[in-house]
């Protein structure tokens, strides 16, 4: 049974099937570690082939998938693959995501634009057209967008990233009205910034740019989260594995911070 929650678990029972996107590294890793502690069948998939063997090395309790999300073909394979092995699909959180480039409107290249769309947000429609079926027909599930705080409040110089990320709002209050009457839940988790080489590096560049040390520019940006620290991978897997859970059995259509929160980016 779908999103069964431990308190109704038999004692050695899995909790069903869960697939993860764009899953080699960083949130989504970190996901599938957790998801797969709370008793979930766990798959992932990404594009990247040295994290995938590296996360097969890390993760042996998962199954690692090689897959293009912005590939229709190759993202039915993996949802055939999922399917074969276990015959449903109980959560789907898609998480592939890409920057794109920092840049004014003006300059920002058609395949960079592309590119961002046709993974942040294509990725997940295709993930969606395949996974939701099965879902229908057996009455049960719970989809899990990653968006972003780009998606509360903006993010200038990065437009694409912004925009694939509002739609995934879009796209997550539109199937939770219409995957609700079929007991599907859709939510959406907004990560702030994550602690980790990606915003070290932003610091560092910043200190630069700005003549002064990393950890004054890191003194200020935590200023601007309230709880005055940035949030883990942890974090954000603690919200997804809340959101598939029985615990969340009427939770949907949201759009949930993980941030500590902020008031703009
Ligand atoms: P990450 O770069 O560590 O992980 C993203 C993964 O997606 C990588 O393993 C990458 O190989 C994979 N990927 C990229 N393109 C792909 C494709 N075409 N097909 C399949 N896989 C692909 O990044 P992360 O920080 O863990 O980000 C995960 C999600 O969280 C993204 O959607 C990102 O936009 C979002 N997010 C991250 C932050 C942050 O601060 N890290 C903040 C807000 C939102």
């Amino acid at each position: 049974m779908a999103q069964e929650g431990a308190a109704q678990k038999a004692p050695g029972a899995r909790r069903g099937t869960a697939l993860i996107t764009g899953a080699a590294s960083g949130i989504g890793k970190a996901t599938a570690i957790r998801l797969a502690k709370d008793g979930w069948n766990v798959h992932i998939c990404d594009v990247d082939k040295a994290s995938v063997k590296s996360f097969r090395e890390d993760v042996p309790n998962v199954t690692a998938w090689m897959c293009d999300v912005s590939d229709p073909d190759q993202v039915k394979d993996v949802i055939s693959g999922v399917m074969a092995q276990h015959g449903q699909l109980d959560v789907l959180i898609n998480n592939a995501g890409i920057a794109g480039c920092t840049a004014s409107i003006e300059d920002v290249p058609q395949d960079d634009w592309r590119q961002t769309i046709d993974v942040n947000i294509n990725g997940a429609f295709y993930f969606l057209r395949e996974a939701v079926p099965g879902m229908k027909q057996r009455r049960g599930g719970a989809i899990i967008n990653i968006a972003s705080t780009a998606a509360l409040f903006g993010y200038p110089q990065r437009t694409a990233y912004a925009a694939s990320k509002w739609a995934m709002i879009g796209m997550t209050k539109t199937l939770a009205m219409e995957l609700g009457p079929f007991n599907i839940r859709v939510n959406a988790v907004c990560p702030g910034s994550v602690a980790g080489p990606r915003i070290d590096g932003v610091i560092e560049r910043d200190a630069e740019r700005r003549g002064i040390s990393a950890a004054e520019v890191r003194r200020i940006y935590e200023g601007q989260v309230s709880m005055r620290k940035f949030v883990t991978v942890e974090d954000i897997a603690a919200m997804c594995a809340f959101l598939c859970s029985s615990d969340a059995a009427l939770v949907s259509g949201q759009v949930i911070a993980v941030d500590g929160h902020t008031e703009s980016l």
